[in-house]
């Protein structure tokens, strides 16, 4: 059955995350033939349509106004609901990013229909659409399908490929005005925090730490490690809450939810909590001088050591390549 799905490009720093393109992918299947048609929200996001349309959107609806600036939920739901009104969509797919994660539910319930959120998979079986999500902190997943109302979906970054960008491709990009009114939040100005090197949540590669690197300074074999493969550092809650780096790296339960290519997990025990933060990575590699070590039954290469002899034998053995 061919239907129209609406798909949320988020923009960050003037430029589309790469969710963006996952979500177009997972509308493409969704759509089972139909259209996809992108939607920008911002006060100067035209420019980004085309974008969207290379990576397999049909065409873009864009909704500009100076009150959708800067993210807030109120004005977001406001500019994607009336898009909806005007599309009148059958599918409806997010990013489950801190955005998607703040804005699906409120758009969901506005529209009285369900949300999937998190879907880390959706494809055709048997003439349903089945989507994959984890549940139990990852331990297990299940599978569902939408049997009345819009279908509508947020997934995880970094597990539906996104398709090949076509630069040749063309599409329509077309205005929808709302009326945005009765913001109970205004962002005057947003003060980020200056982070050095990859996105955490976008990353392909992470190297993380844990209690095992024993200091903030013991951070930094692992920083250089990240730096040559060109990925983010991550951390248990255990090297968080010791001061060794900021919380903003933790990845688990609490934290950050990841899905790398590889993850690189150093001095840290595996705790289930550690765990449901990055057990869905593709490769999982495990330094750890205990051989007992919880980690090493979800790691797909253990390596039984003193993470200070272990990391910078791989960070010279990579600069070789
Ligand atoms: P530890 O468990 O102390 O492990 C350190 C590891 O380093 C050990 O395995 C040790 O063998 C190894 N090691 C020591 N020295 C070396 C060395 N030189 N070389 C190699 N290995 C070495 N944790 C998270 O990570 N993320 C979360 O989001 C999170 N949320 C939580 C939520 C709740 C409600 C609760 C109760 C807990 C949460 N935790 C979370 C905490 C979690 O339970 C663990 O306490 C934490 O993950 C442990 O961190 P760790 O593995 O770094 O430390």
């Amino acid at each position: 059955m061919a239907r129209k799905v609406l798909v949320l490009g988020e923009v960050r720093d003037g430029a589309l995350r790469n969710v963006s393109f996952e979500a177009i992918a997972a509308g493409k299947t969704i759509a089972e033939g139909g259209e996809v048609v992108g939607v920008l929200l911002g006060d100067s996001v035209t420019a980004l349509a085309d974008k969207l349309i290379h990576y397999g959107a049909d065409r873009v609806v864009v909704v500009e106004d100076p009150k959708l600036k800067n993210y807030s939920s109120d004005g977001f739901s406001q500019a994607f609901l009336a898009v909806v009104e005007s599309e009148s969509p059958e599918g409806i797919v997010f990013g489950h990013t801190a955005l998607g994660k703040d804005l699906s539910p409120k758009v969901a319930s506005r529209l009285s229909t369900g949300l999937i959120s998190d879907a880390t998979g959706v494809e055709v079986e048997g003439g349903n659409l089945v989507f994959t999500r984890p549940i139990y902190s990852g331990k297990a997943f299940e599978k569902k399908i939408v049997t009345d109302g819009i279908i509508f979906a947020s997934i995880r970054p970094n597990n539906i490929p996104s398709l090949e960008a076509d630069e040749s491709r063309s599409g329509d990009v077309s205005s929808v005005s709302a009326e945005i009114k009765d913001l109970r939040t205004i962002i005057k100005d947003v003060v980020r925090k200056a982070t050095e090197g990859v996105d955490l949540s976008e990353a392909k590669i992470i190297v993380s730490g844990g209690r095992g690197v024993k200091s903030a300074d013991g951070f930094e074999p692992l920083k250089e490690l990240a730096a040559v493969l060109g990925g983010a550092v991550g951390a248990s809650r255990g090297a968080c809450d010791a001061d060794y780096c900021d919380y903003s790296l933790q990845i688990g339960q609490t934290g950050k939810v990841v899905t790398p290519d590889l993850y690189i997990a150093c001095g840290i025990s595996g705790a289930i909590q550690h765990l449901a933060g990055m057990s869905n990575s593709k490769v999982i590699v495990a330094i750890n001088k205990d051989p007992e070590a919880n980690i090493f039954k979800v790691a797909d290469y253990g390596i039984v050591g003193d993470l200070f002899e272990v990391v910078p034998l791989l960070t010279e053995e990579f600069k070789k390549l």
